[in-house]
């Protein structure tokens, strides 16, 4: 195999630690390395700069300080918001429906299959169309009195598509019932203001914009009743129990502030790479469709289907050729089922095995882009002749 340079094409499923994350980091492994709950003068450091993170996180989402409850990432926060308002609604009120959509992440649609498997909750579906977005006027159809909580992402993981969560969340207000987001693939490239997003909780984590693995947030709006899912010390104001993480917290506020610093001009330009790759590959291969909205996406997100491919053998191609990609969801990886989302959306087996999702960011230059668009035709076509003789 001869040699060549790597071109990461899957922002969507993590992205590089920034340097000046890193370097904000390491002195809270030492030497300052206090545990923020002692009286001591190590430990009142540690404190400072796990509210310092805080004040940061808080003034980003323009919330209070007091609204932001730091988790081990992405998943725990769908987790602490699905569960933990689930369980206190039913708890204040009696309610028991939980209406989410076919295109959550896992996070948050396993976390209400186990309320309904185990707990005695109901989970319903707002249907979403053939872009996979959701039409507010749907969820106002089916909430009611009993809806203990409604959950949908802000810009889909797989597909790109962002909902209308305003209108989402006025709806919601309206009825009294909380109203959770996730909003992890969005805080790198959309606004994240919770007062004009009006939302009830909404959940991020570090490793989609730039900043660690294993360290992420859930806003939770003043005064909203929450079951905490990790029960055990104090911490967090008493809703996330455990010594908190402050060097991995240090770098999220440090990546937050960094990646905020350059939206807009970044994604502007990735609006423009990503536009020039979807042209390319929908004028150069045949039975190739783009999966998601074709406007109301993220700027950095591109997913198409391709009808008979497998998208596991296409990705090891492309892998082979130097490009890393994904099918859709990073979780999914090694899974040969036809993806839930591309079929949530209306397609058939047939398109919803060969999904492709390449999403950019940083490190991706027109180059980068081009290079692909040179090699993607013969590969979907090498996948094609295979899917045929077999
Ligand atoms: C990555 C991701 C998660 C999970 O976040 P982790 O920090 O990896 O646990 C949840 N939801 C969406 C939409 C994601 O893209």
């Amino acid at each position: 195999m001869v040699w060549q340079e790597r071109v990461y094409l899957d922002y969507a499923a993590t992205t590089p630690v920034d340097e000046r994350v890193i370097k904000a980091i390491l002195p809270y492994f030492s030497p300052n390395f206090g545990n923020p709950s002692s009286v001591h003068f190590e430990g009142q450091q540690a404190e400072a700069a796990l509210e310092e993170a805080r004040e940061r996180i808080a003034q980003a989402l323009g919330a209070k300080p007091r609204e932001i409850i730091f988790t081990s990432g992405g998943t725990e926060s769908d987790n602490l918001a699905v569960r933990g308002l689930a369980l206190a609604e039913r708890k204040r009120r009696g309610a028991t429906r939980i209406l989410i959509t076919p295109v959550e992440h896992h996070a948050v649609s396993a976390t209400a299959h186990q309320l309904e498997d185990v707990y005695g909750f109901k989970v319903e579906y707002i249907p979403v169309d053939s872009h996979g977005q959701v039409d507010p006027d749907d969820l106002r159809a089916l909430i009611n009195a009993d809806t203990a909580l409604v959950s949908v992402i802000y810009a889909n993981n797989e597909i790109g598509t962002i909902n209308p969560i305003a209108e989402i969340a006025k709806i919601c207000c309206e009825k009294n019932v909380p109203f959770h987001t996730d909003a992890v693939q969005a805080v790198a490239h959309l606004s994240l203001d919770v007062e004009s997003l009006g939302v009830t909780a909404l959940s991020l984590g570090a490793h989609k914009f730039y900043g660690p693995k294993g360290v992420g947030a859930l806003y939770l709006r003043r005064g909203t009743s929450i079951v905490p899912t990790q029960t055990g010390g104090a911490q967090e104001n008493g809703l996330r129990a455990g010594t908190e993480n402050i060097p991995l917290i240090v770098g999220m506020a440090e990546a937050l502030s960094l990646v905020l610093e350059d939206l807009d001009r970044e994604s502007e330009r990735l609006r423009t790479l990503r536009d020039r790759l979807i042209e390319g590959v929908l004028e150069s291969i045949p039975r190739a469709r783009l999966t998601g909205h074709p406007t109301q996406r993220l700027p950095n997100h591109a997913s198409f289907a391709f009808e008979h491919v497998d998208a596991n053998l296409l990705l090891m191609h492309l892998d082979h050729e130097g490009f890393a990609c994904s099918s859709g969801s990073a979780c999914k990886t090694g899974n040969p089922e036809p993806s839930e989302v591309l079929q949530a959306i209306g397609l058939t087996p047939q398109w919803a095995m060969g999904g492709l999702r390449v999403t950019l960011g940083r490190g991706t230059s027109q180059d980068h882009i081009e290079r692909f668009l040179e090699v993607l035709p013969q590969v979907v076509e090498k996948c094609r002749v295979i899917n045929r003789v077999s």
